[in-house]
């Protein structure tokens, strides 16, 4: 039986004969279903008409973007440690090719996605990848649309998917959004992985923190300084999101608490218009 995949949002469901009635990601207010209405594709057809495309962004840190950008676009990162490797957020097209690259830069140890908008495909890659853990919050259990026996939910606030990096869950934009601390990152300055929990916008010195990113819904201060007080203790330079042009290469840690105390003065109608 196939495996309908949302072509909106690229969520991978379980085996059906016919797709499932609806798309439960792209109903949430956080997403959306298009005008032309919900439509599903498969994998074997995704692989026909994409790819993906590895790049090394720094020293142990290798970005997986599939094109031409299929659903949400967003990227993957492989984050190579002395201690294993970790690939941080999903995508939906799998193919040969991409195991093969993944494979030969030490494959895939464990698994962890900032937030069930990057699920994708989690389950085919897993078992794609033979990957053994696969590390995903308890709190968005509802939102996981295809079970596999890698998965493992787990409900604490900070933990270490492989020696050397912490995750943390700083909620928001869901309810158990994640972040990735990497201390080894930027030549020992320190990275944080952060998906759609943080977004760097336009001018590259700034984050923002949604709940809704398409439908432009914004957080509640409270949500804002849990992420703030969250990320306040984490030693790090640089930031890298969920897209490509995500990035702040340098002094990201001030940039999260000022965007953060910005939102909130905004919020709260106390923050200084010029
Ligand atoms: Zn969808
Ligand atoms: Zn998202």
């Amino acid at each position: 039986m196939p495996e309908y995949i949302c072509s909106t949002c690229g969520t991978e469901y379980e085996s059906s004969v016919q797709p499932p009635a609806a798309c439960s990601i792209c109903q949430d207010e956080r997403q959306y279903v298009p005008q032309e209405g919900q439509r599903w594709t498969l994998m074997p057809d995704l692989q026909g008409r994409h790819r993906n495309r590895l790049t090394e962004l720094e020293a142990g840190l290798v970005e997986v973007v599939t094109e031409p950008a299929f659903a949400i676009g967003q990227r993957a990162l492989l984050v190579q440690t002395p201690h294993g490797n970790l690939l941080w957020d999903c995508l939906t097209m799998i193919d040969l090719e991409t195991v093969t690259a993944l494979n030969g830069l030490g494959g895939v140890d464990v698994m962890a996605i900032s937030h069930p908008h990057f699920y994708g495909a989690v389950a085919s890659w897993a078992t794609a990848l033979d990957c053994p853990r696969v590390l995903l919050p308890a709190a968005d259990r509802e939102h996981l649309m295809h079970r596999h026996p890698s998965i493992v939910h787990f409900d604490e606030v900070e933990m270490s998917p492989l020696e050397g990096l912490r995750l943390i869950r700083v909620g928001g934009h869901f309810l158990g959004s994640t972040v990735l601390h990497w201390p080894g990152g930027a030549g020992g300055r320190g990275v944080l992985l952060s998906g759609d929990s943080i977004a760097v916008v336009a001018d590259r010195r700034h984050v923002t923190f949604l709940y809704s990113y398409p439908n432009r819904i914004p957080l509640a201060a409270a949500d804002v300084r849990m992420i703030a007080q969250r990320c306040r203790p984490l030693a790090f330079d640089r930031l890298y999101s969920g897209f490509s042009d995500g990035l702040i290469a340098s002094g990201a840690h001030a940039a999260v608490l000022r965007s953060a105390e910005r939102y909130v003065g905004m919020l709260e109608g106390n923050w200084p218009r010029l």
